[in-house]
């Protein structure tokens, strides 16, 4: 069952020009608006800043876009944030969802407190609704109302479904691109965004920065929301947004890079404080439910969700529960690249990345009567050795990813072996690459069978490792079928009972924001046959 019609795409959401609602945003720490924005803003149309400051009526409320996620058949979570200076400490948000974009045929509707201390965030879950159905979402509070999002449920567990439309999109780094990749994700007949992780970076502005980012390296909670705003400040990210529900996961950036579990980078002592904070201002800025709300520190990203009987959708957690990376330099956290031959801590059998805990989850939660298992995970799986793993170097692995837990990777991949799990696809990002492999369980068998397809997606805006270095490794990696880290863009997939269609689309150039889009490259998985093809 398709269930279309297929509702016309959402109009990017009137915003102020970016420099101009995020100074308004957070008078307190910045500075007010400069005579470049103001004359920004004029020339864009907008009125001056002093007129707009006039009234607390005129501030734009709404500022940041809506958003959707979590969706399951008969619910899903429906998100804003109230910005601007003089907001009172709660205000109510009234919500509406209906199935007409006219709003006539109201489903549901509420309202909720947006209170200061969740940054004035709004999670409403709307219930009871119809399974497999496209809706519209607005929000109003303050007399005023926000930009009119598109949303959809997932079929019923036990539907049969003939389709599956999704992109996977990772790593957006604000100041080194532009969010063109957007701008045509959002134009596309999708059900699903799955994002993969750093939907923030946690650093100041690069020197090759297309657009700055506010402040400098950021650690605690009020710096963490107004990166977030600057990131949700784009337009194009908030036409995706508007478009279709979203699935996410986080990775390090949101927090720190390459952080694992309770420890930082450079091994700061209050770093469990910095993550705390950092786990807040995620929940608060994505659509997820109110129970998601960290408690103590912690949030639980790990889920599954079922599209109907087409496909199970895991969703996991590398970073919360992992342990440290091996053989990191003295004095410091993170990951490094190091030879097999002079790290035999990463053959650990008891290192996990997903920590025990979740890693039994997982292993008791495949769906066996399902066509296909998606992971929707944060990074590459596949082996990637920088030289030859049958030298005297044993392989040089860079230790933040699936590299660096090699026995946790084959573990989870023995299982799906083992319990001939149907249709695994393995999703990613983190690598700034266009990695698509072929998995094994162990990569150094001669001829072992292939047990699941990995696409491991490019970034939205992220920059890339460079492409010699790539291309001089692939002699050491035959699992690895496509390789490529001088594009940036999204992953764009269609998954039906009998076949998985991939397209890896790519800007022309990621720092303009009209960037033409093109394909990279298209792939094919039949169900039933884990080893990928080239369509
Ligand atoms: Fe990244
Ligand atoms: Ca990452």
């Amino acid at each position: 069952m398709r269930d279309r019609p297929l509702p016309k795409p959402v109009p990017v959401p009137v915003s102020l020009p970016t420099s101009m609602s995020m100074s308004m945003s957070w008078p307190s720490d910045r500075a007010g608006p400069t005579r470049r924005h103001l004359l920004a803003a004029l020339a864009a149309g907008a009125a001056p800043a002093f007129l707009r400051h006039a009234r607390a009526a005129d501030r734009p409320r709404f500022a940041l876009g809506v958003a959707s996620g979590q969706p399951q058949a008969t619910r899903l979570v429906l998100w804003t944030r109230l910005v601007g200076e003089g907001l009172p400490a709660q205000a109510d948000v009234a919500w509406e969802l209906a199935e007409d974009e006219a709003f006539t045929r109201i489903a549901a509707r509420g309202t909720e407190l947006a209170s200061w201390d969740d940054a004035h965030s709004v999670h409403a879950e709307p219930q009871g609704l119809q399974p497999a159905r496209w809706y519209w979402y607005r929000f109003s509070a303050l007399g005023q109302r926000s930009a009119i999002g598109r949303t959809r449920t997932a079929p019923a567990p036990d539907a049969a479904v003939e389709r599956l439309d999704f992109a996977t999109a990772s790593c957006q780094r604000y100041d080194v691109g532009r969010y063109a990749a957007w701008q045509h994700a959002a134009a596309q007949p999708l059900d699903l965004v799955l994002f993969l992780g750093d939907y923030i970076y946690e650093y100041p502005s690069a020197a090759q920065a297309v657009r700055p980012v506010e402040g400098g390296r950021v650690r605690r909670l009020e710096e963490y929301r107004a990166r977030y705003a600057t990131h949700k400040s784009d337009p194009a990210l908030q036409a995706a947004h508007a478009a279709c529900p979203w699935l996410l996961v986080w990775d390090d950036h949101e927090v720190e890079n390459d952080y694992a579990g309770l420890q930082g980078e450079f091994l700061e002592a209050d770093f469990a404080d910095q993550r705390a904070a950092a786990y807040k201002a995620y929940w608060e800025h994505m659509p997820l439910p109110k129970a998601l709300r960290p408690d103590n520190g912690a949030m639980r990203m790990h889920g599954r969700l079922d599209w109907g009987r087409l496909a199970r959708i895991h969703l996991l957690d590398d970073r919360q529960m992992r342990d440290p990376q091996a053989c990191a330099p003295r004095g410091r956290g993170g990951s490094t690249t190091v030879r097999l031959a002079d790290c035999p801590a990463l053959l650990d059998p008891r290192r996990t990345l997903l920590g025990p805990a979740q890693e039994r989850w997982l292993a008791e939660g495949w769906a066996l009567d399902r066509p296909w298992n998606l992971l929707a995970q944060q990074t590459l799986m596949a082996r990637c050795s920088w030289d030859d793993p049958a030298g005297p170097s044993r392989g040089t692995y860079w230790t933040d990813g699936w590299d660096g837990y090699p026995q946790a990777r084959r573990r989870l991949l023995s299982t799906v072996a083992e319990r001939r799990v149907p249709g695994v696809v393995v999703l990613g990002g983190d690598v700034h690459a266009n990695y698509v492999a072929d998995l094994v369980p162990d990569p150094d068998a001669p001829r072992a069978p292939v047990v699941a397809a990995e696409f491991c997606g490019t970034s939205i805006t992220s920059l890339g490792l460079d492409q010699a270095r790539l291309d001089r490794a692939r002699a050491f990696n035959p699992h690895l079928l496509h390789a490529r880290s001088d594009q940036r863009g999204y992953g764009r997939f269609t998954l039906r009972p009998g076949q998985l269609q991939a397209d890896l689309q790519v800007l022309a150039d990621a720092r303009d924001p009209a960037s033409p889009i093109g394909s990279q490259g298209r792939y094919v998985v039949e169900a039933g046959r884990p080893a990928v093809q080239r369509a």
